[in-house]
């Protein structure tokens, strides 16, 4: 009932730009966490299991998701490209298995015929330059496999570029040297390519590294503030104002931790009032995310008030409006990849809230536009290269 009031409400609300604006998400780890992690498979429903799956990317109005390509640091050298190729595979089986659904699309003339196709179009993004194990040429092979974004770093460093957990962790032993000479011709030779160069996750050294580096427009494919919540890898004021000045943009992150900074203290909070469970989990040597969970699905009700309210995550969007305008935020929610998403956006089948949320806030229908996913197609239109010649 609720969803088809909202649905309702987002086409009176966009009204005649309703049919050209295309819903883009930047961050989802769907195949990392899901289809390799658990071997499941998103063409099937999923509701419960996963925060996505294809009929929910449809029922959300989802036009394009780029799809995550992780694996974490425990994957180096002889493993990580191995690993993310195997992932790239993987989503090219299930586009092969629902060629009615989904495509997997490259630039933007790809989502155009995608969306007139009435198919989600599935775009690719590796996080982490640990992928690419130094060697340049695979980040040639990740481009021709279609990737379309590297983010520099995840949380773990590389050797030519710091990551901001490492920046600005305590045991950091190390002057954080940002972004090397290597990591500048990486850098460099993204952009000949055509891939984005993706600043979440990068420390802030990285970050000033890299934007005085490159020619073309980056991203962030799932950040927020830091004025509204200081984490680690929030974004502070004069590094929004550099993306803004850069023409890039922002795609705004759903976690509740990087959203509400009143989060973390009731987590624990909410830990210590279950103290008797967490310490007899503990005992047994449980992993912190199963004690996670088997709390989440034991007290409900409680797990769910932890999460942020829905309002905080526009108040992050308008943030960056603020600061340099419509043009240079969008949204990567980072579904499945977070336990906790806002109060009322449970899955992929929510964007239609957002999009209200926006509308109530007097955000005009081409402005909405703009975040939905506007800002991100001119970004990667800008990053496109034309090749001309061949055999
Ligand atoms: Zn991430």
């Amino acid at each position: 009932m609720r969803k088809l009031f909202f649905a309702a409400a987002l086409l009176a609300g966009l009204g005649a730009c309703a049919q050209k604006a295309i819903l883009v998400d930047t961050h989802n780890d769907v195949l990392s966490s899901a289809s390799i992690g658990l071997g499941l498979d998103i063409g099937t429903d999923l509701t419960g299991k996963t925060h996505s799956d294809l009929a929910r990317f449809k029922k959300g109005g989802v036009d394009v998701q780029v799809f995550s390509i992780f694996c974490d640091d425990r994957y180096g050298t002889g493993s990580a490209f191995r690993q993310a190729m195997r992932e790239i595979d993987s989503l090219y089986a299930i586009a092969g298995r629902n060629p009615g659904r989904m495509t997997i699309v490259t630039d933007v003339a790809g989502i155009k015929r995608a969306v007139a196709a009435h198919k989600l179009a599935a775009m690719m993004g590796v996080e982490g330059g640990h992928m690419i194990e130094d060697r340049m040429e695979y980040l040639d092979s990740f481009y021709a496999r279609g990737v379309r974004y590297m983010t520099l770093t995840w949380n773990n460093s590389t050797s030519w570029a710091t990551s901001a957990m490492e920046e600005t962790s305590k045991a950091w032993t190390v002057t954080p040297y940002g972004l090397t000479e290597r990591g500048k011709a990486i850098v460099r030779h993204m952009n000949e390519l055509g891939m984005l160069v993706d600043l979440s996750h990068v420390g802030e050294k990285t970050f000033w590294d890299a934007i005085h580096t490159v020619s073309k427009p980056v991203i962030c494919s799932h950040s927020s503030v830091w004025a509204l919540c200081p984490v680690f890898r929030n974004l502070k004021d004069d590094q929004i104002r550099a993306i803004g000045a850069n023409g890039g943009v922002i795609q705004v992150n759903f976690y509740s931790g990087f959203l509400d900074s009143n989060y973390a203290p009731r987590v624990k909070a909410f830990m210590a009032r279950h103290k008797g469970v967490v310490d007899s989990m503990n005992a047994v040597h449980a992993p912190m995310y199963a004690v996670n969970e088997y709390l989440s699905k034991t007290y409900p009700a409680e797990a769910d008030s932890l999460r942020a309210p829905l309002a905080l995550l526009i108040d992050h969007i308008e943030y960056i409006i603020r600061l340099v305008g419509v043009d240079h935020v969008g949204l990567g929610s980072d579904f499945d990849g977070i336990e906790s998403p806002p109060q009322q956006l449970n899955d992929v089948t929510c964007y239609p809230l957002v999009t209200k949320e926006l509308l109530k806030r007097g955000y005009k229908p081409a402005e909405v536009e703009k975040i939905l996913g506007g800002n991100f197609i001119r970004v990667l239109k800008a990053n496109e290269v034309t090749r001309t010649g061949g055999h």
